[in-house]
């Protein structure tokens, strides 16, 4: 009887950690705790936290670290990408990679329209002439609808990555797009990600190796020389930095 009542209250006590709605206030503090913690103590934090379809890892296939770590903490994780229509064929060789590897369906999510009907619009090379409209129609509104079905989402982003970058959180309140952002690699350097890459002889985008250390949309990608932001080569002779999601 009383171990009925154990699991009981202990199914009552994990329904209302699941079901809570976090302030910006609290993620503050658990931000506070995070910080000294391990990407996969982080990961473990989200899994304790929230339902398997509650959650979502954003993947660029650049490289597959928190893919690995957060398939080996929960297998059947979801795991998806926006097919904005520009993707690298090395991009999507990785991706079939990936769901031959860890025996897993990376979701797919498109826009609404087609680059057919984009052209008609808005006129050719849209991500030249605008490129802030092409990833508003191509990425961030794919992004928004994904999104409102979820309470959190995870991204690989990291400190190091450039100076948009260098002050993210480990966790907050992402206002954009009202929901959860976690960020469990935030505090890593180029150097612990490579260093996990070789230690656990994971498949990486053959982009990093042909001077691509940021990868994104082909037309709006290109290689760096050494000595630059790892971002300098996205939307060059743009002022543009950063696509509207992060
Ligand atoms: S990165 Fe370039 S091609 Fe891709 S959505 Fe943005 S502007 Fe368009």
């Amino acid at each position: 009887m009383r171990m009925i009542k154990m699991v009981k209250d202990e199914m009552v006590e994990k329904e209302t950690v699941k079901d809570k709605v976090w302030t910006e206030e609290e993620l503050v503090a658990v931000n506070d705790e995070l910080e000294s913690k391990s990407p996969q103590e982080v990961i473990r934090w989200v899994i304790e936290n929230f339902e398997r379809e509650e959650f979502a890892l954003a993947c660029s296939f650049k490289e597959l670290v928190l893919l690995d770590m957060l398939l080996k903490e929960k297998p059947d994780a979801r795991i998806f990408y926006i097919d904005t229509g520009f993707h690298f064929k090395e991009t999507l060789d990785l991706k079939k990679k990936i769901e031959e590897t860890y025996k897993i369906t990376v979701e797919r999510y498109e826009p609404e329209v087609t680059l057919d009907y984009m052209e008609k619009v808005c006129g050719p090379k849209l991500w030249e002439t605008d490129p802030d409209k092409c990833c508003t129609i191509r990425k961030v509104e794919p992004l928004r609808k994904v999104l409102s079905t979820l309470k959190l989402w995870m991204t690989g982003i990291r400190r190091d990555q450039g100076q948009t970058r260098a002050n993210i959180p480990i966790i907050g309140w992402d206002r954009k797009f009202a929901l959860v952002k976690i960020s469990p690699l935030a505090t890593w350097s180029k150097k612990q990600v490579w260093d996990y890459i070789m230690t656990h002889d994971l498949p990486y985008n053959e982009l990093l190796d042909n001077g691509y250390p940021s990868i994104g949309c082909e037309p709006c990608t290109h290689p760096v020389v050494d000595g630059d932001d790892d971002r300098a080569g996205r939307w060059t002779g743009h002022k543009k930095t950063e696509c509207g999601l992060h």
